[in-house]
């Protein structure tokens, strides 16, 4: 028996547990602790792992009691004692671990063409049908558990495949997986954290903030730096790849499925060993029927070749093992009552549609809102209040409404507003689009002066939209330009603004009047001007005196500027507020800044889009390294695009990309560009 620890309380409570070296003396006297440890493992793995317990709590408990003493009396505690699983004190962050083999991620399909494409590629590889598993692809926080010489050493999240976090505290409170095993090398397995639906639904009961999604209640329980938080959610691990194992030998999937079983870690009992095409697609059809009835959230399938030396053989490409596939589900549709739609006022006066929705569970998340994007999106789909509508989750934050199901007798129409919710102008009707005219209208400058001082605009630190209301409530702020004559007196009026508040706000106001020219272009806010367009203006035209004099076909030459955006340049700054707000900021000091200075790197010549959610870093971040590298960021996927970087859960432009064969990067190749 290796590893006992040589401290008399429970070692979880250490943030950091090193094994003292071997107590042969001690051990004798130990018997009875070991078998405690023994007796207790059996029992808790029948009832955690195998489902199927066979004491009672109270005997259990009866028997942990007694172990707990033995260990106080004899101040050892076996690395495998269950004791050691309990929550730890919080710690201050996540320490960086790098994995001994990179954890891959898998290449998606999200159609059955292209399943069976990939299906094809590995018979056409191999010459003939070849073995084939399917299993369930679950939805929630993939982590790497470590084992050294029979026993575990340490649990990390995936991270980006190459470095992940340690979360050995917070995985420690799980109780379903073997502290030690039978396999004395090092060993890497991983396996999917989830929290089962069942027990989400129970947390929520009693929970002061319920949890509202299975697969965010997971990673929020195992990246949670206080470790009785997780062990309060009660996580579950399903484990599915050995990823390392220090004699090397390869494993075929059925191999490293049954030696997981075998050293007890819990695997899910739906493991499909599929011999030709048709089976592998029978099989995650079934998975398709059955995801919706069983205990854990899934999003998809994987499915993986079976034979080990016809792994090896394909191997990997840069990003993606070529032996591996991960079948995406379409997203789930659902239906719910419309309770109401509101108008919101956005900063150039456009009101968008909200609608209020009855609480509904969409693939785990609950759902209150979607989006209508104007009025001419309420008819068309037929919504009513009152009416059934049913409801899609996206890849977008806000699930959207595809249509109307059915319609009631109490339902009602929406109707189209003619004056602003807010400030009770009559609108004016420009397209699709329903417009507060109102440049005073409350929410317009709130909404405007947040996107002026915002961070990809003149990036005015600890300016937010609190501030921004205070502002015009209190202060009678109403543009941009009223920011550079405040004072620390009017400021010292405002909620939550002390001596050092104010210094640093109007420290950053001072500093935001030297804005590059395309920050500025971007914050003036200009209808339909995104940070790309704003890039793009800035590089044609150089001052702002040029945009201003630029013609619609200077405009339109552009890249990223057509028609209706060209038409509302033109026409923001031909109006005659506009002119003067521009004048009031010079007038201020406010003087935008052109770089002409040619950026060189790994990115020159690359027209980037990106596309999907990046784990770590924010998109706005990303478009800035990538700039800073010579390439140029485009808001969307065109014959130009040479270079597509997508993140997680990427949609419609990826498919685009892939149909028009554009080089596709993932965020691990993103990392490793930056660092050449
Ligand atoms: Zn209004």
């Amino acid at each position: 028996m290796k590893g006992i620890y040589s401290k008399g309380v429970a070692p979880a409570r250490h943030e950091k547990q090193s094994f003292s070296t071997f107590n042969r003396g001690k051990v004798k006297s130990m018997s009875r602790q070991r078998e405690l440890v023994d007796i207790l493992n059996k029992w808790a793995h029948e009832y955690y792992v195998l489902d199927n317990p066979t004491v009672s709590d109270k005997e259990y408990d009866a028997l942990y009691d007694e172990l707990r003493k033995l260990e106080e009396e004899s101040g050892e505690v076996y690395p495998d004692s269950p004791t050691r699983r309990v929550g730890g004190e919080p710690i201050k962050g996540f320490e960086k671990h790098t994995h001994i083999a990179r954890l891959f991620s898998l290449d998606k399909s999200v159609s059955e063409e292209e399943l069976t494409a990939f299906l094809t590629r590995v018979e056409k590889f191999a010459g003939k049908e070849t073995e084939y598993t399917v299993e369930y692809k679950f939805d929630g926080l993939t982590v790497c558990l470590t084992y050294e010489n029979g026993a575990f050493v340490r649990a990390t999240t995936r991270g980006n495949g190459t470095v992940g976090e340690d979360v050995t505290a917070q995985v420690l409170t799980i109780k379903s997986f073997p502290l030690t095993i039978g396999y004395k090398g090092t060993l890497e397995v991983r396996g999917e954290a989830v929290i089962r639906l069942s027990v989400l639904d129970e947390y929520n009961k009693t929970a002061a903030e319920p949890l509202k999604n299975a697969r965010n209640a997971a990673a929020g329980a195992i990246r949670n730096l206080d470790p009785k938080v997780t062990a309060l959610r009660k996580p579950d691990i399903y484990f599915y790849d050995v990823n390392y194992t220090s004699d090397g030998a390869p494993m075929s999937q059925t191999t490293a499925h049954e030696f997981l079983k075998k050293e007890g870690f819990k695997v899910y009992p739906y493991f499909a060993v599929c011999k030709s095409k048709d089976e592998v697609l029978s099989a995650v059809a079934t998975i398709e029927r059955e995801r919706k009835i069983i205990d854990v959230l899934t999003d998809g399938a994987v499915i993986k070749v079976n034979d080990a030396l016809l792994r090896e053989e394909m191997g990997s490409t840069d990003k993606f093992p070529r032996w591996a596939m991960a079948y995406k589900f379409e997203a789930e549709e659902v239906t719910t009552l419309l309770k109401d739609v509101i108008w919101q006022v956005g900063r150039t006066g456009k009101l968008t549609p909200l609608a209020l929705l009855d609480p509904v569970d969409l693939g785990g998340a609950t759902v209150s809102r979607a989006t209508l994007n104007n009025y001419g999106d309420i008819t068309r789909k037929d919504v009513k209040i009152g009416s059934r509508v049913l409801v899609r989750r996206s890849n977008e934050v806000i699930p959207e409404i595809l249509g109307t199901t059915e319609h009631y007798a109490h339902s009602k129409e929406i109707d189209k507003p003619t004056v602003c919710p807010a400030c009770g102008a009559a609108l004016d009707e420009i397209g699709a689009h329903l417009f507060c005219p109102n440049r005073l209208c409350t929410p317009r400058i709130v909404a405007a002066l947040d996107h002026y001082a915002s961070k990809n605009a003149m990036n005015i630190d600890g300016f937010s939209e609190s501030t921004a209301e205070q502002l015009v409530g209190k202060m009678s702020v109403t543009k941009p330009s009223d920011l550079y004559k405040l004072t620390a007196e009017d400021l010292a009026q405002l909620e939550g603004f002390k001596d050092k508040k104010i210094k640093n706000i109007l420290t950053a106001i001072e500093k935001s009047k030297t804005p590059t020219l395309d920050a500025f272009i971007y914050a003036i806010g200009v209808e339909g001007v995104g940070r790309v367009a704003a890039k793009d203006l800035a590089a044609r035209f150089k001052s702002m005196e040029n945009l201003q004099n630029a013609t619609f076909e200077d405009l339109i030459a552009l890249e990223n500027v057509g028609e209706i955006t060209a038409n509302a340049i033109l026409a923001h700054f031909a109006d005659d507020e506009t002119k003067a707000e521009l004048a009031a900021l010079a007038e201020a000091g406010v003087q935008p800044v052109w770089s002409d200075e040619k950026k060189e790197g790994v990115f020159s010549g690359e027209s980037v889009v990106l596309t999907g959610t990046l784990t770590n870093f924010k998109r706005s971040e990303a478009q800035k390294l990538i700039e800073e590298r010579g390439g140029v960021c485009q808001s969307s996927v065109t014959a130009k695009t040479t270079l597509v970087l997508a993140g997680e859960e990427a949609g419609s432009k990826l498919a685009k990309a892939q149909k028009l064969g554009i080089k596709i990067i993932d965020e691990a190749t993103f990392k490793a560009m930056l660092e050449e």
